[in-house]
């Protein structure tokens, strides 16, 4: 078997119900105690003679398995498709938890009562004595997953772990969840290991590549976006070569649309320095696009993008600036009252 799974016994419950001793005896007559068939996988838990019915407005349920010993209070655990039956919405809960239960009507042979808040669908689990959870490396509380080799393949997601030094190892899962994964006694189940101290190496990618391909890639863009590693002066006064950064190796001269760079980019096993790039310095007018610069050279103001110059934005216009020349982008439409003002200003008018 491979490292990253661990064999669990899986046990499938059907509907049951706990019951308080106040309860055994309001169903089954005064005095009443539950009498024992069978003893369950959990110590002390066993499978009474006793049988219930269950009753809603929409359904009944007869035959129900009660199980011992009494506990402090009743609890009714059913299916998804038990409560479909009997119309009830019910809490998917672990054992034990009531928030949220539903009510049903309980009918014994001596009578009957209603268990307010007592149905719970039961969330599945894995018992566990503590040294159990450590020989399978996991700890009361902790969620797993759980994979169920059948002819119905299903992983459980997210299975709650309970520890207790009364508990023998075993996984517990209602009827609905048996059907679903083709369940049947005998059926193996393991739990599947995502921890890197158990898991097989393939689940894990290798960090130090990935890594690696990060900085090559990194590199690669800053030596087409025209990023230099630095060069410093050689240590000895009569070299005066640049070298590259962190090595004795002489920088090489710019090639072509490449500007000088060390050779090679980046020394990978130096990972531990981050080297220090600095941005090859260049004069603002290299940012400036080729088609601005055409405009640039006949208009020495900026231009000025207005659909419509009116009359009253020739007006603001002049009074806002210096220059002779007002720059208009092509396509804007200047009134003849505009034109007038500009003229009456001794403005000239450019459209570029
Ligand atoms: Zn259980």
């Amino acid at each position: 078997m491979s490292a990253k799974m661990k064999k669990i016994l899986i046990e499938a419950s059907g509907c049951h119900v706990h019951l308080t001793q106040t309860a055994i005896e309001t169903l089954f007559g005064k005095g009443a105690q539950l009498k024992k068939r069978r003893d369950l996988s959990q110590p002390g838990e066993f499978l009474s003679e006793q049988r219930l019915k269950l009753v809603t407005k929409d359904g009944v349920i007869d035959h129900v398995a009660v199980l011992g010993p009494a506990r402090s209070a009743v609890q009714v655990e059913l299916s998804m498709t038990d409560c479909r039956k009997l119309g009830l919405k019910a809490p998917v809960n672990l054992s034990g938890d009531l928030s949220g239960a539903s009510d049903v009507i309980l009918v014994g042979t001596h009578g009957e009562m209603k268990a307010t808040g007592s149905v719970i669908v039961a969330r599945n689990h894995i018992h566990m004595r503590p040294e159990d959870a450590e020989e399978y490396g996991v700890s009361d509380g902790q969620k797993v997953r759980v994979l169920v080799q059948s002819d119905r393949k299903v992983i459980f997601e997210d299975v709650p772990i309970r520890v207790k030094s009364s508990f023998m190892p075993a996984m517990h899962i209602d009827f609905d969840e048996a059907n679903a994964c083709g369940y049947r006694v005998g059926t193996e189940a393991f739990i599947l290991y995502d921890d890197p101290e158990t898991c097989a190496p393939e689940c894990h990618p290798d960090m130090g590549q990935m890594v690696r391909q990060v900085v090559e890639t990194v590199t690669d863009v800053l030596r087409r976006e025209g990023w230099q590693q630095p060069c410093r002066k050689a240590q000895a006064p009569e070299q005066v070569q640049p070298v590259c950064a962190g090595t004795d190796r002489p920088c090489r001269p710019a090639t072509g649309a490449l500007p000088a760079f060390c050779a090679p980019a980046v020394d990978l096993s130096a990972l531990g320095e981050a080297p220090a790039y600095k941005p090859k310095s260049k004069p603002a007018s290299a940012y400036i696009p080729e088609y601005m610069k055409a405009t640039a050279a006949v208009c020495p103001a900026p231009v000025i993008d207005m659909k419509l110059v009116t009359e009253k934005a020739a007006l603001d216009l002049v009074r806002s600036t210096e220059e002779k020349t007002i720059c208009f982008a092509r396509g804007s439409i200047i009134t003849p009252a505009a034109k007038d003002v500009f003229k009456n200003h001794k403005k000239t008018i450019k459209i570029v």
